[in-house]
């Protein structure tokens, strides 16, 4: 049967039912009529507007169905389509299927996480190209040397006689906006988008090292389709070269590079890399960027007109055409972990993404995550090693100052800081690493121990200097700095501990004549601070880099010989089971910056606990060895990522409410004795914000009974009587358990 009648694929139509995720808090997708008055059948990926209680909301169509469990005559119709065509390709619909499954999330809420900023809100996808004009039917019959008396609007119109060119372009040429309007006006050129140049070709890379060569070799074999490199590689050893000369194959083959960063500071370094060895467009995509810039990025990446795409962790859900390779640099990197809204790991949702894609992705890290050491374990990853600094740096040496008894001058010990004096004496730079922001992080009273806490959080409120104030870490609100003490009116507040505005000061008085530049949350808050303080940095000149764990991330401060780790023991005592793994990261990350250039370095670290098991493994033992251990001892106690957990979270405005919710679920669920269920209780912080947070805890040796059991913990809480305001979410596989 060849000729299809029209009016039987309109009948289908009228009889189809479109199964849609709404934005709303819930588990399910909504089935809706086809639209009344429209020939046109919605497609699975577009969007549609459908009315949702009393508002109308836009949804996306997810599949078309021929019959529904509900009553259809209970069942709304469409009111208008969006698109007509889909906005997700095939394997970028299953990624966000599988995730609203796999982390038991609203899929209306996941997604959207495949639109740009202005899909959001409904309107068209963005033009990828730049404005730019071109010669009309009249123009282009124009003869030669018409409008010689006009010499500007002479060049404009030869330029475009060769061909359409972007206003920018134009502007650089000296021909300006008037010149363009007036040739408009006299109807000889329009408006037009001009899109970027097609050629994809690199440039020459560096000879790879023996390991490098090795890597670079494995990743790109033949057999490929989908595989996960683990590259394991110390800090300087040149993972981004093997990023690099892997990427040059795999645009050779026309198709796309995904490559993920940590955070928005390290884009614009690794931008340049890639600009400087790529003859391709090359573009970022991040929170950073105007919504007009993203827009355009978004739609560059969809269509496969972007070659490299730069991104945090919300592009793992990007579109990309002819995705051909998944980079993840620092894999271990806690910022990979969303902590609200869709709760995900991008690292792992970007190895699922090359799963479904069928091509090969890398996790790059000088410190792997104990998730993926224990892939390569299971032979799920496969381990690839750089265990020597390219380039022929070396690797840096390790001291420990015991500062026990030892006078200080905010935190700085003597040893330190002569080993500051010498370095900047020998005209090199110096970073020192303090992991707490603001002035001290505790104002106290002297006379009756009244404590500045905030009033939404279980937690103290930091004393800031620039400006003078009072903020909590936590929910950002702030105070005044009280004069006298609140409690008992006496005068005698003082503030204790340490934070990097007070350490700032003192080496500003203590090495005047050289600059010392503070690296933190408030001082890194605009969108080119660390582009820029990279750029001086990169002259050489003696300095001092303060900081807090943002220096830690892949940053490249070549001409930084001497590493200081102010306060190693504020980071010893967490209550979290990765507190062990994390501080060796840590220590670990720090260290490598020293000496990544041509002179060796040092890393000092002062603590009050020099014979602590963890210290004592940092000077002695590589990072590998030390991981592996960890791992061992997560293996004895069941925990992850050798024991997979979930957790469900609730807030609410009151504590009983949250619990008493919590305890209504425990009731329903069905037990299970491959399951341990812990809970409910409060969180360590238990209020934030304002609001009480209580969980339960799911843990078990089997990972597809524990995902069975949350799925019903799910279910249940979604189906559960809620009263007051409790808000409820679930957290598989959390980033921090406390
Ligand atoms: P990682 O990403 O592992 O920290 P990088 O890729 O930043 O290391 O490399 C560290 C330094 O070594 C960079 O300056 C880089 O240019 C240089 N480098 C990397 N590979 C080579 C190589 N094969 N030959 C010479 N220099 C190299
Ligand atoms: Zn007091
Ligand atoms: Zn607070």
């Amino acid at each position: 049967m060849t000729d299809v009648q029209p009016d039987h694929a309109t009948a289908t139509h009228a009889l189809a039912v479109y199964r849609c995720a709404v934005p709303a808090p819930l588990l399910t997708l909504l089935d809706y009529l086809p639209p009344l008055n429209s020939q046109a059948a919605p497609l699975p990926g577009t969007r549609v507007w459908v009315p949702l209680g009393r508002r109308t909301v836009i949804g996306i169509v997810i599949s078309v169905e021929s019959d529904t469990d509900l009553d259809r005559s209970k069942l709304k119709a469409i009111d208008a389509l969006l698109d007509a065509q889909s906005l997700f390709d095939s394997p970028q619909m299953a990624l966000l299927t599988w995730a609203a499954r796999y982390y038991l999330h609203p899929p209306g809420e996941v997604f959207v996480l495949g639109l740009s900023p202005r899909e959001r809100r409904g309107e068209p996808t963005a033009p990828t190209g730049k404005p730019g004009v071109k010669l009309n039917a009249r123009g282009i019959g124009l003869p030669a040397g018409a409008l010689s008396r006009a010499k500007k609007q002479a060049l404009l119109l030869t330029a475009l006689q060769h061909r359409p060119h972007s206003l920018e372009e134009l502007a650089d040429q000296g021909l300006s906006r008037a010149v363009i309007r007036a040739l408009a006006a006299k109807d000889l050129i329009e408006y037009c988008d001009i899109k970027g140049d097609h050629r994809w070709a690199s440039r020459d890379h560096l000879d790879p090292t023996e390991e490098q060569q090795r890597a670079i070799t494995t990743i790109n074999s033949k057999e490929s389709g989908f595989v996960c490199h683990l590259l394991e590689g110390i800090t300087g050893s040149g993972k981004t070269e093997v990023y690099l000369q892997c990427a040059a194959q795999v645009i050779e083959r026309e198709q796309q590079v995904l490559i993920l960063l940590p955070e928005i500071g390290l884009t614009p370094q690794m931008l340049g890399r890639f600009q400087s060895r790529f003859d391709a467009p090359v573009i970022m995509l991040h929170s950073g960027l105007a919504d007009s810039e993203r827009d355009r990025h978004w739609a560059m990446a969809r269509e496969g007109a972007a070659a490299i795409i730069l991104g945090t962790r919300s592009a793992v859900f990007a579109p990309c055409a002819r995705l051909g390779m998944i980079v993840v640099d620092e894999e271990h990197d806690h910022s990979f972990n969303q902590q609200d809204g869709l709760r995900y790991s991008a690292r792992d949702v970007a190895v699922k993404r090359a799963q479904l894609s069928g091509c090969p992705i890398i996790l790059g890290s000088a410190t792997p995550s104990l998730e993926s050491l224990r892939n390569v374990e299971e032979n799920r990853y496969r381990l690839l090693t750089l265990s020597e600094r390219a380039g022929g740096a070396s690797v840096p040496s390790k001291k420990v100052v015991d500062i026990r008894g030892l006078a200080l001058e905010a935190g700085l010990s003597q040893p330190l800081l002569s080993a500051v004096h010498s370095t900047l004496s020998a005209e090199k730079q110096v970073l020192l690493f303090l992991n707490r922001r603001g002035f001290a992080p505790t104002l106290l009273c002297h006379d009756c121990g009244w404590l500045s806490t905030c009033d939404h959080c279980d937690a103290r409120l930091a004393v800031h200097r620039k400006p003078t104030e009072l903020r909590c870490h936590h929910c950002n609100s702030k105070k005044f700095l009280p004069r006298s003490c609140p409690n008992c009116q006496g005068s005698r507040l003082v503030s204790t501990g340490l934070g990097t505005e007070q350490t700032e000061l003192t080496l500003q008085r203590l090495f005047p004549s050289f600059p010392v530049f503070r690296v933190d949350s408030d001082s890194m808050s605009s969108r080119h601070a660390m582009d820029n303080l990279s750029q001086q940095l990169d002259t050489g000149e003696p300095c001092i880099i303060l900081g807090t764990q943002m220096l830690t991330k892949g940053h490249h401060f070549p001409a930084v010989t001497t590493v200081g780790v102010i306060d190693a023991d504020g980071l010893l005592f967490s209550p979290d089971f990765r507190g062990e793994e994390r501080l060796l990261q840590l220590l670990t990350q720090v260290g490598g910056r020293a000496g990544r250039g041509h002179h060796a370095g040092e890393v000092i670290i002062q603590t009050h606990y020099p014979d602590h098991p963890l210290i004592q493994a940092v000077m002695n033992q590589d990072y590998g060895v030390l991981a592996r251990d960890l791992l061992n001892e997560r293996r004895r106690r069941g925990l992850p990522p050798v024991g997979a957990m979930a957790m469900l979270r609730c807030d609410s405005t009151d504590f009983n409410q949250g619990l008493a919710f919590l305890s209504a679920i425990k009731a329903q669920l069905s037990r299970d004795s491959a399951i341990v269920l812990i809970g409910p209780i409060p969180a360590a912080m238990a209020r934030r914000a304002g609001r009480y947070r209580a969980q339960l805890l799911l843990l078990s040796s089997d990972r597809r009974a524990l995902h069975h059991a949350a799925t019903q913990m799910a279910w249940v809480a979604d189906g559960v009587k809620k009263t007051g305001d409790i808000k409820w979410f679930m957290d598989i596989d959390p980033a921090d358990s406390a």
